[in-house]
Order: C-alpha cells, then sequence, then structure tokens
C-alpha cells in the first residue's frame, strides 16, 4: 500500500469537515513523525470524533489528528494478534466489505464525501439521531481517496468495537493520545473514545 497512487478517479478535493479542528485548514503533518502530508503525494488518514448537544444540535470536535500510512502501519503492527483480528474482523462481521464500497463509489458518477458520511456505515443511523460520531479518511496529500474510506461511526458502534479489545490495547490508545495528540484533546482519554490508528 505505501507505493500505492490513486489517480485522480478516485480523488476529490479535501471537505472542510476533515479539516484540522484547531486551524481549520487541511491537517498539515503526521501527529506522530511530523512529517509534512499536503506534499510529495503521501498517504495518511484522518480520524475525528464529534459530539452533538441535544438541545442546540451542535456539533464539537471532540479530538482529530492526522497519522501517516507508514506511522499507523508500524502502530497498528504493535497491537495484540488478538486486537488486530477483532478490528479487522468487526466490519466483516456486520457485513461490511470496503472492496464493495470501494466499488460503488468508483461506480458513482459524482464524488461526493457526505453521502458516504452521513449515515453511520454499520447502523445507517443518520448524524441527526446520533449524540455522537466518528468519522474516518484516507488522504493522498492534497486530496480525499476514495478507496471505501471515508466512513462514519456512530457511538453505539464504536462502543460495541471498544468493548471486544483487551485493556492492553485500551491502553495503548490512551498512550496514543496523551503521546500524540495535543492536551486541548486530552479529555478524549476520559471519555474513553476510541482511537483506531
Ligand atoms: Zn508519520
Amino acid at each position: 500500500m505505501e507505493n500505492i497512487t490513486f489517480n485522480d478517479n478516485f480523488l476529490t478535493s479535501i471537505p472542510p469537515l476533515f479539516n484540522s479542528s484547531l486551524t481549520n485548514e487541511p491537517h498539515e503533518t503526521c501527529c506522530v513523525c511530523e512529517q509534512n502530508l499536503l506534499e510529495n503525494n503521501t498517504l495518511y488518514s484522518v480520524e475525528k470524533a464529534i459530539g452533538i448537544d441535544q438541545n442546540t444540535q451542535k456539533q464539537t470536535t471532540v479530538f482529530d489528528y492526522a497519522i501517516c500510512f507508514k506511522c499507523s502501519d508500524v502502530l497498528r503492527s504493535s497491537l495484540s494478534k488478538s486486537s488486530q483480528e477483532k478490528f479487522m474482523n468487526f466490519f466483516s462481521d456486520k457485513g461490511v466489505s470496503f472492496e464493495k464500497r470501494a466499488m460503488d463509489m468508483l461506480n458513482n458518477s459524482e464524488l461526493r464525501p457526505e453521502e458516504w458520511i452521513d449515515k453511520c456505515m454499520i447502523t445507517n443511523k443518520n448524524v441527526t439521531e446520533l449524540d455522537s460520531y466518528q468519522l474516518y479518511g484516507f488522504f493522498q496529500g492534497n486530496k480525499m481517496v476514495f478507496n471505501g474510506f471515508p466512513f462514519m461511526l456512530s457511538e453505539t458502534v464504536l462502543e460495541e468495537l471498544s468493548e471486544g479489545l483487551s485493556e492492553e490495547t485500551k491502553g495503548f490508545f490512551d498512550d496514543f493520545v496523551e503521546l500524540y495528540l495535543p492536551v486541548d484533546f486530552h479529555g478524549a482519554l476520559i471519555k474513553r473514545k476510541l482511537i483506531f490508528i
């Protein structure tokens, strides 16, 4: 995957929703190795957790970060085998095929990110029915890639996924937040939001 370059058929400009909540601009650096992400067709992903105030419907970012493909690969491989398998099986057990999703995306005449993130990929619940949710996007330099990403997961799905993880893996995610995310987001530790990498 590291040496893959996606062609224009897979690419669109970065939707503002995936901008850094701290700068309101596209994420510029990997939160781990700090390499520039917008140059040289670097592959990276962005995760964003959003909370919705039920009275005002106002959406607030709980945390967001960008991580390059190399760093996420290294971190992921340091998880226990059983956690890695749980992550992989979780989606297929729920009937999600990223290959099919990618094909469906490419068969659409237009690549419109909203269409793929306004409903939970697993429960189909709409953003408007949720208290919180997380967004996942995959990028190449200054473009968003449609390769099964982007997707949205609702809180119930994230809770279910996190329940299946060992204490060791949960600790690993806590360490990730503390080491690599700005202090503004350390509240995510307390709320035990699920970091995906
Ligand atoms: Zn990196």
